[in-house]
């Protein structure tokens, strides 16, 4: 019986052991040799995080606008579902960041500077709307990807994807090659996120040994953070709006989305669970058309949980590294966030992968990711839970709406 255990399983005794080790070395007083061993191997696991995002943002990015070919064809319910996902997903980031402030003004977030050492951070000078949005147009492509500069290289993928679908025919090579291309990172992020197990242990070590055991009740105190934001969300965004403009009762709602709710809290894959969500739609209501069209493209790129999650963690993790967020830093992370999850692919811990580029966008030390590695699975099944109810609340509201215009039509 030589049954590999599943990757959460993994990550769960990965998770634990790195506690134990942890508390081991604490309460022995040799925690140099976690940050002299074993933190390094961490630092290793981040770097691959850092070093696949930004082919990630942009072959998914350029993927995502080609597949949405049929965009003039598919016409107002394109618009409307894109509409929808980027409203909802905008609201999120503002309830997640309006929850992680909370948690962080009533002193529940830690600031870790200095235990954890690097943090000399100069809050970089705000230049003013004008120069920051002349700073998203990039003079030279290849100078963004150096630089990792994430919301240039969006700007990128939209004007190839663009062009791409401008070029018709004759861009069938590239099409062919983006998809080919995207299908090699997606394997390379499979596997760099299979390394998890590795980059849990040895930073939940590295953390529990340098900060003790009350670390511990800071990581639960972000997680709870980002759960009460996921669920006032549900109900504040999707069932309302599945009421408002579909007409069914928020419990109707639940019980009839239940299904997936489960099936992607388990799987952490929106993707995985594109066939149940679109059973669920289909039997609550959503006409099969617009389904087909709404949740893939939603598996893809609307992701609401992704980004309250990207903006409770920024809070929680420019706290540790004791860096007070300022309100145009946190225009930004709504700006950055909202991106993020839009090039967050639907699969486990892709939105991990992406919290980098937020932090990057506001200059704030990446390796900090490190605190938060080992629990990302908990906040992913929340995440992951709320992105596939959102493309379910949205294929029903896209039916209503596109009905009505038919009936007006008649
Ligand atoms: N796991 C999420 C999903 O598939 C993406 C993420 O990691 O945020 O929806």
């Amino acid at each position: 019986m030589n049954k590999k255990l599943s990757l959460p399983v993994q990550i769960g005794i990965a998770l634990a052991a790195g506690v134990a080790v942890g508390l081991i070395c604490y309460f022995a007083g040799v925690k140099d040799f976690t940050t002299a061993y074993l933190k390094p191997i961490g630092d290793i696991f981040v770097n691959l995080l850092k070093f696949i995002v930004v082919p990630v943002v942009l072959l998914s990015m350029i993927d995502g606008i080609i597949s949405m070919n049929d965009m003039k064809k598919v016409g107002s319910a394109g618009i409307k579902t894109v509409a929808y996902f980027l409203c909802t997903t905008a609201i999120a980031c503002v309830i997640g960041l309006v929850f992680a402030n909370i948690f962080k003004g009533v002193g529940l977030f830690p600031d870790l500077s200095k235990q954890l050492g690097s943090a000399e951070y100069t809050p970089p000078e705000y230049a003013g709307l004008m120069a920051t949005i002349v700073a998203i147009f990039p003079s030279n492509m290849w100078q963004s990807f150096f630089n990792a500069n994430m919301l240039q290289v969006i700007v990128i993928s939209l004007f190839l994807g663009g062009s791409i679908l401008a070029a018709g025919k004759k861009a069938q090579l590239v099409r062919d090659f983006v998809g080919s291309a995207y299908s090699v990172i997606e394997q390379l992020m499979g596997f760099i996120i299979s390394l998890a197990p590795i980059g849990v242990f040895t930073y939940m070590a590295w953390v529990v040994a340098n900060q003790g055991p009350d670390i511990l009740g800071s990581l639960a105190l972000v997680i709870l953070c980002a759960y009460l934001a996921y669920i006032v969300h549900a109900v504040l965004v999707y069932s309302a709006s599945a009421k408002a403009f579909a007409g069914m009762s928020p419990l109707a709602f639940f019980k009839g989305a239940m299904a997936a709710m489960v099936f992607a809290f388990s799987t952490t894959s929106s993707a995985a669970t594109l066939p149940v969500s679109t059973e669920c739609a289909e039997k609550m209501g959503a006409e099969k058309d617009i389904a087909a069209f709404v949740l893939p493209l939603g598996s893809t790129i609307n992701m609401d949980g992704t980004a309250i999650y990207q903006c409770v963690a920024t809070v929680f993790i420019a706290s540790c590294a004791g860096i007070n967020l300022t309100f145009g830093q946190m225009i930004m992370v709504v700006a950055t966030a909202t991106l993020a999850s839009i090039g967050t692919a639907g699969v486990s811990g892709a939105g991990m992968v992406m919290l980098a580029m937020v932090l990057e966008a506001i200059n704030i030390p990446v390796a900090y990711i490190g605190l938060i590695v080992a629990v990302d699975r908990l906040f992913d099944m929340g995440r992951t839970c709320l992105n596939v109810t959102g493309d379910i609340a949205c294929s029903l509201c896209v039916t209503k709406w596109e009905s009505k215009k038919a009936a007006a039509r008649k």
